[in-house]
């Protein structure tokens, strides 16, 4: 028997898996690409809200565990993944000057946050009120991180490219069975995915629909990430993505005229140099009600897992996150009640498919 069945492969399947592996346990992923949030992410790793100057959830912990996470996956699969860069912030007023310098006063942000301002980073990108630099953040290359991770996988014999079955799935006091596999525990890590789960398709989970411009520009030469309207990223060869947009009311994965014009419009707006659409994704973050993760084990059923309301921050969440669910799994030790999906429990649930 298997101790688990990991159901997704994006970056919560990702990270649950890799620490099942730390702890030598037996695993199966099952894997479908019906899903594309981790494939199609930016990769950003950043612990302040450059919006408002603040400190994002828990981000000082989550560096900790987030950062060493994938260098140590970057070594095991000999492969680059992990790519420090400095992000710019565009300035728009005086004000928002003052509101930088303040936050960069705090304790916990004076780390991340420079306090001298930089006028021109880039003969392009022209700014008034020049740009705040933040430290300690860069890209993780997830569409990277990720392939080589299923074909590390492949190699092991521990994935299926296939759809997980709901239908199939049995559940007893001690142990799951599918299709002739059985484990001690399944994990579901489907990201959006989770809304056709019978078992945990009664938490919030909230869509959110995001897309992302790649372009090229010979003239424009920057190798820093600037956040202003949009995000630049430098991805190397004149490439750049450019992005992303939120939208909560479109489930559809495919991209949209709609995001490209809105990007389009705001780069051209942001840079004064040429450059030409080569490609555009989508994807759907699954985000919770209360913009926490949804971890924890099923209120009834107590083989079954879910690992998932990552929303716009699954690089930097899913490594220390997907180790406490691992605890919780483990050793029985309680999730914060912050993260545990207990905290969604009085909602009513939907019917689910066979149990004994
Ligand atoms: C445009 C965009 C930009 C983003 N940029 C960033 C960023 O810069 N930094 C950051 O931290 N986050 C970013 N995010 C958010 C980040 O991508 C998400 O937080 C993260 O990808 C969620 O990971 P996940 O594994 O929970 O879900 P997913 O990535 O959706 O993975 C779920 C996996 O489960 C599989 N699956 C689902 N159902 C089944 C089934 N029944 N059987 C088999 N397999 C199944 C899917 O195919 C998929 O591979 C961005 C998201 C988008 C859309």
């Amino acid at each position: 028997m298997l101790d688990y069945i990991v159901v997704g492969l994006g970056l919560s399947g990702i990270a649950i898996s890799r620490n099942l592996e730390r702890r030598n346990r037996q695993f199966v992923v099952f894997e479908d690409s019906s899903q594309k949030s981790s494939l199609v992410a930016g990769g950003l790793f950043n612990p302040v809200i450059l919006k408002r100057f603040t400190l994002a959830w828990n981000a000082n912990e989550h560096m900790k565990v987030a950062i060493p996470f994938y260098k140590e996956l970057e070594a095991k699969l000999q492969t680059k993944i992990v790519y420090p860069i400095d992000i710019y912030r565009k300035f728009f007023s005086a004000e928002e000057q003052n509101n930088w310098f303040e936050a960069a006063d705090k304790p916990l942000l004076s780390e991340y946050l420079d306090t001298d301002l930089v006028k021109e980073i880039n003969a392009c990108i022209p700014s008034e009120f020049s740009f705040g630099r933040v430290r300690q953040t860069g890209v993780i290359d997830t569409d990277v991180l990720i392939s080589e991770y299923r074909n590390y996988l492949k190699n092991e014999d521990k994935i299926k490219f296939e759809r997980f079955d709901y239908n199939e799935l049995q559940n007893s006091e001690d142990w799951v069975s599918y299709k002739g596999i059985s484990a001690r525990k399944i994990i579901f890590c489907e990201g959006f995915g989770m809304q056709h789960n019978p078992f945990f398709n009664y938490l919030p989970l909230r869509g959110n629909k995001g897309e992302y411009l790649t372009i090229y520009s010979e003239e424009l030469q920057l190798e820093e990430a600037v956040k202003s309207s949009v995000f630049i990223i430098p991805l190397g060869n004149n490439l750049y993505k450019v992005g992303a947009t939120y939208n909560n009311q479109d489930k559809d994965p495919q991209p949209s005229e709609e995001a490209r014009e809105e990007l389009e419009n705001k780069l051209a707006k942001l840079i004064n140099c040429k450059f030409e659409i080569v490609d555009q994704s989508a994807g759907i973050r699954p985000a919770s009600k209360d913009r926490k993760p949804m971890l924890g084990r099923h209120p009834e059923y107590k083989n079954l897992y879910c690992c998932n309301g990552f929303g716009s921050r699954g690089v930097l969440i899913s490594p220390s996150v997907s180790e406490q669910l691992i605890e919780l799994a483990e050793n029985d030790v309680q999730l914060a009640s912050e993260i545990d999906l207990q905290r969604f429990s009085k909602l009513t649930r939907s019917k689910h498919p066979k149990h004994s």
